[in-house]
């Protein structure tokens, strides 16, 4: 089922905020606008947001403070968050665990490519109720320390749970089932993205660095293969990073 409310747009420059609500807009889509954290924190307070398309540099309290605080509350804990940011050398801890976001778009974005984004997310965020359909098969896959749990959602890597986003823990299940075969960038951009395929490589990158550090010991399955994509294999492989 879709997530009800509001596409929450929280950005300090009336341009670019005007802009996304706009193009929301055209899209159909019901939105709220934020200038501040403070505002974006109170508005999502009262209104529980279908998504937050959050920029990291606000007055005040900023972008990531604000995705840590709608983590931290039952009403937003779900609520998936794209972070808007023009500093490169941020996205890997932004969009990494600490701070919870599901996707990131750079500036100067396009509204376009602001609009799939915001599509394919909010797809995402289908798919465990998908996966949960009564009679469906709960299987469970397990490869040495690495045990995934399909029906329930749950991934453990030597008995210990690992907390992994619904984005994570597609990728994961897409490497596994297609385990010893080589998945390039663009076909895991198609099948756990939905994004066309050849844009936004580096979304897969990102994404696969936080997830092998959540693996942990277990990390050591996923296999890079140089200029290709990545391979899932039942042995530990080296991790040539
Ligand atoms: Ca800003």
């Amino acid at each position: 089922m879709e997530r009800k409310g509001p596409i929450l747009v929280v950005e300090d420059e009336d341009d670019i905020r005007n802009l996304i609500v706009h193009q929301l807009q055209r899209e159909g889509l019901t939105t709220r606008a934020a200038s501040t954290g403070l505002e974006a924190l109170e508005i999502a307070r009262h209104t529980p947001p279908a998504l937050v398309i959050l920029d990291l540099m606000l007055p005040g309290l900023p972008g990531t403070e604000v995705c840590r605080r709608l983590r931290a509350e039952p009403e937003t804990r779900d609520v998936p968050i794209i972070i808007l940011s023009a500093r490169g050398e941020e996205i890997d801890r932004v969009v990494g665990f600490e701070v919870g976001a599901d996707d990131y778009v750079t500036k100067p974005f396009s509204p376009r490519e602001l609009v799939l984004r915001v599509r394919a997310v909010m797809r995402r965020g289908k798919a465990p109720a998908a996966a949960a359909e009564p009679g469906a098969p709960s299987g469970s896959l397990e490869v040495g320390a690495l045990v995934v749990d399909e029906g329930a959602h749950r991934v453990f890597v030597k008995g210990e749970e690992i907390s992994l986003t619904a984005t994570e823990f597609k990728l994961l299940l897409t490497l596994m089932r297609r385990s010893g075969r080589v998945q390039s960038r663009s076909q895991l951009l198609q099948d756990v993205w939905d994004l066309p395929p050849d844009m936004y490589t580096r979304t897969v990158d990102t994404h696969m660095k936080r997830l092998r550090e959540k693996l942990g010991d277990a990390a050591g399955h996923i296999e890079t293969v140089r200029g290709v994509g990545y391979r899932f294999s039942r042995e530990l492989v080296a991790d040539e990073g």
